[in-house]
């Protein structure tokens, strides 16, 4: 006979992995309080009860996981059909008992009562059994009965959990606001799926943040709903969507045949592209939605889904970094980017470890041919790549934070070292130390406040140093360069503009910023014998710098030849390799600072 009392998901097994702590503690209640050798939690199915939870001790013959088959005559199936309470005082003496299989182990008494689940179907019975007879006192069948609901509240209290953690299962698989399914239940499919080829394509609206700062956050909710909704109309029946964030998203796409991936995604992208060359309209605003998308492929299941996903993702921030709209991943491309990430990653040990230091490289007079002073280059000598150059760097540390720190510590070391040659060998006394500032260390708003703090802690001469921008750091935010500029001029500091020629070569900047010195990118003195261009436009540079009054350095002087012709065109100052690289302290000192005083 089926039991129709138990629920059909009545699984004893199953629900035995995760049973409530506490009815251990119940049943050995029970069985001491009411000196019986066992006191039972029985759970059932349509074929047999079987023992979830059995008090402890010596005389028990239960053990958990032991099952008796149903039948009529047993005490628990009785209490579990009828859903009552059983008082069985001693089944020898009662017929209708005089079956019952517990005699066989000696069980004659018997109290249980009805367990229910929380959906109100019988779960099981809360028993106990004696080996003599016995009459169970009020005393008795109210504790059992007491404990029999601690033991229904418990599972109501677990079905809820259950609940509650399907609900935040299905929660974290679908995207409320789209409704779509997200990366997690995308990886959840996908890594246990056996596909063949895979494509898949990153979507991201590239001026999601734009969008939103102009629509406001509600329209901006209500514009992501239709961009997925759009690409969401146009899939192929191979692919799906998922979502990723409010302004991405992925396509993933299985084939069976690998001839064509590339072809297949070149053309979803380019229906993708044709879809947003048309604004969006919402709430009688039209807006355009600029997307990039990434793509990365797996033949013959090469890549698991998340590396896959991995390499997708980074195609698209390619693509959006060099402006392509359509990217597919690029191993190479994304070697160099994990080089410059470990790199990136090293600036904090790089500080703690001073891995730092400064070379100097001499500037000549183009008259005198001597020495009137330095250029202070940032050096990186760092444990796991060795040698870094700053032109790698510098770029890094502006990205990552780390410049206005190292920035701080390049001005503080050139000054103790000019401090040190001022103080300890007296060079000639309008000997400068030339620093790269760098358009991060410009955004501060305290920088030139920072910079002249610095030379009066060190009792150094503002005109002994010459801090060199370039024309992209003057203009990265003008006015407060502007500012910072003026406040430095003022205090004495003098200003040079670097690698002229390269960028603006705005006459503008030379005129409206306090400008006391511009340096000839290298790349034109490279030339200067070889190519015509260069040649006139640094006859160029050096007559708009006598018309303005400003002393001009030509830099990557490598032979006599260019030094000949620079001193021919009137050119101020010159520096590089024909009379030395930049060179570590030390060595500069003995070259340059100790002959200097000797002369
Ligand atoms: P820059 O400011 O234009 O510095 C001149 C660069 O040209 C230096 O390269 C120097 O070693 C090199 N150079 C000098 N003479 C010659 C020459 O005759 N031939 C050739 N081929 N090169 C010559 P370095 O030290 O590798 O620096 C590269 C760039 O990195 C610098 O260009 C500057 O933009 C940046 N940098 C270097 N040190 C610092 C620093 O302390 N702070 C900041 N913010 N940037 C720095
Ligand atoms: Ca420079
Ligand atoms: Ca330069």
């Amino acid at each position: 006979m089926t039991n129709k009392f138990f629920s059909s998901s009545a699984n004893a097994t199953d629900s035995s992995n995760t049973l409530p702590p506490l009815w251990q503690d119940i049943v050995d209640l029970v069985a001491e309080i009411a000196q019986v050798p066992a006191a039972l939690i029985m759970r059932g199915d349509s074929k047999c009860m079987e023992v979830l939870v059995s008090s402890r001790g010596d005389d028990n013959p239960y053990h958990v996981g032991d099952k008796e088959p149903i039948s009529d005559d047993l005490y628990c199936h009785h209490v579990a059909t009828t859903g009552l309470p059983l008082h069985v005082r001693n089944a020898l003496q009662q017929d209708e008992w005089k079956n019952n299989p517990d005699i066989k182990i000696g069980m004659v008494a018997y109290y249980g009562i009805p367990i229910h689940s929380p959906n109100g179907e019988c779960y099981g019975t809360f028993c106990i059994l004696d080996r003599k007879e016995r009459y169970f006192d009020s005393k008795i069948t109210q504790l059992m009965s007491l404990l029999g609901r601690s033991i229904e509240t418990s599972l109501t209290l677990q079905d809820e959990n259950q609940k509650l953690s399907q609900e935040i299962q299905q929660r974290d698989h679908y995207h409320s606001l789209t409704n779509l399914p997200t990366q997690s239940q995308a990886q959840h499919a996908y890594e246990n799926k056996d596909y063949r080829h895979l494509t898949i394509l990153f979507i991201r609206n590239i001026q999601a943040y734009d969008i939103r700062d102009n629509l406001g956050l509600l329209d901006a909710q209500r514009l992501t709903k239709v961009f997925y909704q759009q690409v969401k109309a146009i899939l192929p029946s191979n692919a799906d969507i998922y979502y990723i964030s409010n302004s991405e998203m992925i396509l993933v796409q299985e084939t069976q045949k690998g001839d064509d991936l590339q072809g297949e995604a070149e053309q979803l992208a380019s229906q993708l592209h044709a879809l947003f060359s048309h604004p969006i309209a919402l709430n009688k605003k039209s807006i355009t939605v600029p997307i990039s998308i990434g793509c990365a492929f797996s033949y013959d299941k090469e890549f698991s889904f998340s590396e896959l996903l991995d390499m997708a993702t980074v195609a698209c921030t390619q693509g959006t970094s060099t402006g392509k709209t359509f990217h597919i991943f690029n191993p190479e491309q994304q070697e160099k980017r994990k080089h410059y990430y470990e790199v990136t990653q090293q600036f904090s040990s790089a500080f703690a470890n001073s891995e730092f230091y400064l070379n100097y490289q001499p500037i000549i007079s183009a008259l005198t041919d001597e020495v009137v002073g330095c250029e202070a280059l940032v050096r990186w000598k760092n444990a796991k790549f060795g040698m870094i150059y700053p032109d790698e760097f510098i770029p890094l540390a502006e990205q990552c934070g780390a410049m206005n720190p190292l920035g701080d510590w390049i001005i503080d070391e050139a000054l103790r070292c000019l401090h040190g040659w001022q103080k300890e060998q007296q060079p000639n006394p309008d000997f400068y130390v030339s620093i790269n500032i760098s358009s991060t260390q410009l955004c501060q708003d305290d920088f030139a406040d920072k910079v002249i703090g610095k030379l009066k802690a060190q009792n150094i001469n503002p005109s002994s140093i010459l801090l060199e921008f370039t024309e992209t750091a003057l203009l990265s935010n003008e006015a407060q360069v502007m500012s910072h500029c003026q406040k430095l001029a003022k205090a004495g500091v003098k200003i040079a503009l670097d690698d002229f020629g390269t960028g603006f070569s705005s006459l503008s900047h030379l005129h409206d910023f306090p400008i006391d010195v511009v340096k000839i990118d290298k790349s034109f003195i490279f030339n200067l014998n070889k190519s015509q261009k260069s040649s006139q436009l640094v006859k160029g540079i050096l007559s708009l710098g006598k018309l303005l009054d400003l002393q001009i350095v030509a830099e990557g002087v490598e032979s006599q030849d260019v030094c000949s012709h620079l001193q021919f065109l009137k050119c101020d100052f010159m520096q590089g390799y024909y009379w030395n690289r930049p060179m570590g302290q030390t060595e500069f000192e003995k070259k340059y600072i100790i002959t200097a005083k000797k002369k």
